[in-house]
Formats: structure tokens, C-alpha cells, sequence
């Protein structure tokens, strides 16, 4: 930042100075503005955050997935050390689609990654709430190229393992891990059939004490299951592997081999072209936003889109024909605005 240079929500220098300098407070307000819903908050956050896109994407983008209670922080702590003793840079992010219901969020919770969040190398932000899981994934997208512009080059994606966040952050991570509990399928844990084909590596989680023994069963009953899964097109063969997060055993093999998929994917291509189809979708899918929200948003739509839907009910219209009504009325409100 500028010496002497003062907070001025229309500076956009501020920020961007700040974020390139790695200056976290300057970073946590411009992520504030990402996550605000006012109209101008969000015009500058663009503009903060297009400055800052020359300095992003340099960073490993690491997801990672699993029920309650699986072990994701205890984790994330022994691993996110693993990675500052290193000499890395972490930023650890989550979505938590729940968070609205419970208002509470996944990473809000002091008391987890206790060393982690005192580790001058790490930036733990909590999940913002969101109205929508598209909302939340929007903002969690940006918040990684800010994290990226402020020198982190590692960034943790944290999800709860139950539902279609996954989909969500497989869609901006370059490596997804997914932890298991020991002695229970994933249909068991509620994990849908999906997640587990996204994963690139299986982690069973807590091998140790009691169920050390039932966590080696598990992991080689999903390596028997992975069999059945069809071919990645990274041509990575995700792993099973057993760890206990608690006694730090097996967690040092898991980032060795997180290192080794990236190795193999930067080699043969595969890293770059995830990283492109991920940009062309955010492209795609922020069209479609904008568009579904200006057009609920223009003014009269949802009255107008009431009568239609009246109609359809009472079958007086087919649903395509009220789609094409309602589309010519917005036009030509467009045409005259
Ligand atoms: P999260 O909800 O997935 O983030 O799970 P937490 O990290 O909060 O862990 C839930 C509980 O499981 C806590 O009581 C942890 O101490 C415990 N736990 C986490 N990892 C292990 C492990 O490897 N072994 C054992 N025995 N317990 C663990």
C-alpha cells in the first residue's frame, strides 16, 4: 500500500496496493465487498478484482470434501502445517451452503485450526453466508484470485460432503480429496455415487486406536469399488489411502501424493485445461446468472410471470408458449427502457 494511504471505498488503488502487498486486512475488506449485496460494493469489487487477476492463478487449489465429523479440520490444521512449514502460503476458504440455516459456518467456529489461524503463513476465512449455493460459489471463485493476488499459493477449499457444494467446488479446485469414515459405504455417509467419481484421491480418515483395523477393510473395499468407476479424464487413478488427522499418521503421504498428481498433470496437460474449461464455465454460468437475475429482477416481471403461470396451470397456455410470452414482453420493456 501507499505509505499514508487512507481507506476510500472509491480508491481503488487502496485495495488493489494492499491485496498486492499480501496486506490481510486490506484483503478481508476487499473479500468483504466481493460478499456484499449492495449494488456499488459489487461494481468496485470488479474492478479490484480485474486488477488483480495478472496475479493470480499461481497458486495449487486443493478441495476438500467429507460428512460431519469426518475429520475435515483436524485435517486441514495437520496438513495446512505441513504446507507452511514448507514454506507455503495457505489460504484455507469454505462453502457452506448450510451456513444460512444453521447461521453459523463451517470454518466460523474459533476453536478449529487453532495453530493454523495463529500462523502468520495462513488466511482462514469463514464461509460467507449465502442466499444460494450459485451466490456463495461466485464469491468463493473470487475470493481465490484475490487470495492468489495477496501471494497465497495454496489455496483450501472446504465443503461439507453431503450434496451439491461438491459439484461446486470440484468446478474451481485442481485436486479433490474426499475423507471417509471407517466401517461405513459412502452411501452409509450419505456421499453420492458422484462425489466419490470426482475425487482424486480417497482418504478414510481416523485409522487409528479401535478402528485402525476397520479403516484398512474400508479402504480396500473402495479400492475394489473404484474399479467399477469409469476412467478418469485426467488418466489419474485416485488412490485409497488410510490416515489419522489426530496423530498426524498418514496425513505427510496424502500431500506427497497430492504433489505427485500434480507433477503428472502439469506434465501432460491436463492441469491447464481443467484451469481453462473451469474459466469458460464461470464465463457460461455468470451469463446465465445475470440473465436469470435481470430478467426477474426488471420491473413487473414477477406479476406478469404469475398471470402466465395461472394460465399454464389451468391449461389455457403450454409452458413453452408462456415461456416465449414472457421473454416478448421483457424484450420489448428492454426496447423502451
Ligand atoms: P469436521 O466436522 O469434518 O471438520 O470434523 P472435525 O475435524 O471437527 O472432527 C470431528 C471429531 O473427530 C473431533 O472430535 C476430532 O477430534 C475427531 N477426529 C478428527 N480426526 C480424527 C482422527 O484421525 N482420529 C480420531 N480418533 N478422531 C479424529
Amino acid at each position: 500500500m501507499r505509505p499514508g494511504a487512507k481507506r476510500n471505498t472509491e480508491d481503488i488503488n487502496y485495495y488493489v496496493d494492499g491485496i498486492l502487498s499480501g496486506n490481510r486486512v486490506v484483503l478481508s475488506q476487499a473479500i468483504t465487498l466481493v460478499e456484499s449485496k449492495l449494488a456499488n460494493h459489487q461494481a468496485l469489487a470488479q474492478r479490484i478484482i480485474e486488477q488483480c487477476l495478472p496475479h493470480s492463478g499461481r497458486a495449487l487449489r486443493l478441495g476438500i470434501t467429507g460428512v460431519p465429523g469426518v475429520g475435515k479440520s483436524t485435517f486441514i490444521e495437520v496438513l495446512g502445517m505441513k504446507i507452511i512449514e514448507g514454506g507455503g502460503q495457505l489460504a484455507v476458504l469454505a462453502i457452506d451452503p448450510s451456513s444460512q440455516i444453521s447461521k453459523g459456518s463451517i470454518l466460523g467456529d474459533k476453536t478449529r485450526m487453532e495453530r493454523l489461524s495463529s500462523a502468520p503463513q495462513a488466511y482462514i476465512r469463514p464461509s460467507p453466508a449465502g442466499d444460494s449455493l450459485g451466490g456463495v460459489a461466485r464469491k468463493t471463485r473470487e475470493t481465490i484470485l484475490l487470495c492468489e493476488a495477496a501471494g497465497f499459493n495454496h489455496i483450501l477449499v472446504e465443503t461439507v460432503g453431503v450434496g451439491q457444494s461438491e459439484v461446486t467446488v470440484h468446478s474451481m479446485v485442481d485436486f479433490f480429496l474426499l475423507l471417509l469414515l471407517p466401517g461405513a459405504g459412502d452411501e452409509l455417509q450419505g456421499i453420492k455415487r458422484g462425489i466419490v467419481e470426482m475425487a482424486d484421491l480417497l482418504a478414510v480418515n481416523k485409522a487409528d486406536g479401535d478402528v485402525a483395523k476397520k479403516a484398512q477393510l474400508s479402504a480396500a473395499d473402495y479400492r475394489n469399488a473404484l474399479h467399477f468407476y469409469p476412467a478418469k479424464e485426467s488418466q489419474w487413478i485416485p488412490p485409497v489411502m488410510t490416515c489419522s488427522a489426530l496423530n498426524d499418521v498418514g496425513v505427510a503421504e496424502i500431500w506427497e501424493c497430492i504433489l505427485s498428481y500434480q507433477e503428472f498433470t502439469q506434465k501432460s496437460g491436463f492441469f491447464d485445461q481443467q484451469r481453462e474449461q473451469q474459466t469458460k464455465n464461470w464465463f457460461q454460468e455468470s451469463i446465465q446468472q445475470l440473465l436469470t437475475q435481470q430478467f426477474f429482477n426488471f420491473p413487473g416481471m414477477i406479476d406478469h410471470l404469475q398471470s402466465l403461470e395461472k394460465k399454464v396451470m389451468d391449461r389455457e397456455l403450454s409452458p413453452v408458449h408462456a415461456a416465449h410470452m414472457l421473454l416478448q414482453t421483457f424484450w420489448a420493456q428492454q426496447n423502451r427502457s
